[in-house]
């Protein structure tokens, strides 16, 4: 296999690993994962967004898992690969049960409500898909077989599902929702697929490795409690000709009066639950660029089981350590924080820190001064300091919605925007998977949006 077949191989099956590792829905348990090349062997370097507490005796039981599944796909031949897929697939569903039965739990009120509101007008049409339905109703006190029925969905009725869940026709939201469920249920069969195949075409990566985890950096205590900024303090730092500053806070006291942004504020800038926190696939690239680690391959990547959120995209992007680019979801999460630097007089990493945050810094205030011109609606102000935001492809990352499990606003921006931009093209992760590979939960505890003005 050349190199390039090798990478288009080791990515995804990276990222499903990752997906594997992620055993219960929300935010705590999201996994990354890259690989380490040493002389002597291949490190699996893993790293969630909440680690297990060893002070309280928390096993660390991701690990023991990790190197279950890579133990068990040693040396694999190919006759022994269904057998084992089959294992792998029972110890996968065992292991994330909590997140299936979440996401069955879902499925459940949800098909029950469209087959109660419209099987006596649709009945008639479309008998087969009714039978469908139901027969995915019938399956969800067994995780494995509705896993399994999830990944074999005859593909009529999964078009059926789709067509249903098209704005505008009825109870769209509730079809777009089991759509997605499915997609979600059958992920754990397609990964473990996908990381048999692997080992099979790839064995070199399973012969001779050692897992460990990068331990995450702690929480930080509550940033903005005590100093309680009001919009028209932030204002001020936001733009730097009096003039701008004056038509923006302006613009803020009527986005003020329109949505409460102001009480909204000293509300998160009070919450005790403002306990920012560094991202796993962020911790793995500062393990990697803190110990300059080699990459298998010289493939700089970090698979994820979700796409990178807002801040992790455009902080792998400013970074210079060449980090492949994740696909994002766009989700803005105020619990987000960059790595700690460790060493205080490691002034190299401490300015490179600075400045990709500063770099971060920029494209923010762009994208919140466009929102804001844009809630706010026809007005006389027009930053006169950012005669850019004109030329900036907005992407379409505020347009916010909520959550139907946590009720916390959440940004729908589409990650396909991103391979818009041309200059992202060399490093963006070509994932040639489909849009079901997407996780659109975004649903991390505790994370609201950085902006949540609505419509
Ligand atoms: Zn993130």
């Amino acid at each position: 296999m050349s190199n390039h077949g090798e990478q288009a191989l080791r990515r995804p099956f990276l990222r499903h690993l990752a997906y594997l590792c992620d055993y219960e829905k929300g935010g705590d348990t999201t996994t990354a994962i890259a690989l380490q090349q040493t002389p002597q062997n291949i490190v699996y370097w893993f790293a969630s967004n909440k680690c297990p507490n060893k002070e309280a005796g928390m096993a660390d039981k991701t690990k023991r898992f990790l190197e279950e599944v890579l133990g068990s796909l040693k040396s694999l031949k190919s006759d022994a690969a269904e057998g084992v897929a089959s294992e792998l697939f029972d110890k996968a569903v065992a292991f994330s049960s909590r997140r299936i039965e979440d996401y069955v739990k879902i499925l459940g009120r949800e098909v029950d409500f469209v087959l109660h509101r419209l099987e006596q007008f649709d009945l008639q049409k479309d008998n087969a898909f009714w039978a469908d339905l139901r027969a995915i109703r019938e399956a969800f006190c067994e995780p494995i077989k509705i896993c399994r029925m999830c990944y074999n969905m005859n593909s009529k009725f999964y078009e059926t599902l789709q067509l249903k869940a098209v704005s505008g026709q009825p109870l769209a939201e509730r079809f777009g929702t089991i759509c997605h469920i499915i997609g979600r249920l059958n992920h754990t069969l397609k990964a473990v697929k996908l990381v048999v195949k692997t080992a099979l075409l790839q064995p070199q990566l399973f012969d001779d490795f050692q897992v460990s985890r990068a331990t995450s950096d702690p929480r930080s205590p509550p940033p903005l409690r005590g100093r309680n900024p009001t919009p028209s303090e932030i204002a001020g730092r936001m733009v730097s000709s009096p003039g701008s500053i004056v038509s923006l806070r302006e613009a803020l006291r009527d986005l003020d009066q329109k949505f409460g942004i102001a009480s909204e504020l000293r509300r998160q800038c009070a919450a005790s639950t403002w306990r920012p926190r560094v991202h796993a696939e962020l911790t793995l690239l500062n393990h990697f660029w803190a110990q300059n680690l080699e990459f298998v391959d010289a493939d700089r990547y970090i698979g994820c089981s979700k796409p990178a959120c807002y801040c992790c995209y455009h902080y792998i992007q400013a970074h210079p350590g060449r980090f492949i680019l994740p696909p994002s979801h766009n989700s803005i999460y105020l619990n987000w924080k960059a790595p700690d630097i460790y060493d205080a007089t490691d002034e190299k990493k401490i300015k490179t820190r600075e400045d990709v945050l500063n770099e971060m810094a920029k494209k923010i205030r762009i994208e919140v001064l466009a929102q804001i011109v844009e809630k706010r609606g026809p007005a006389s102000w027009r930053p006169d300091s950012l005669t850019e935001i004109s030329t900036v492809r907005f992407r379409a990352c505020f347009r916010s919605a909520k959550d139907p499990e946590t009720n916390i606003w959440i940004d729908e921006g589409s990650s396909e925007t991103l391979n818009e931009d041309g200059e992202l093209e060399d490093r963006l992760e070509r994932q040639g998977e489909g849009e079901s590979e997407i996780e659109s939960e975004d649903d991390e505890g505790g994370g609201v949006p950085l902006v949540s003005l609505r419509d």
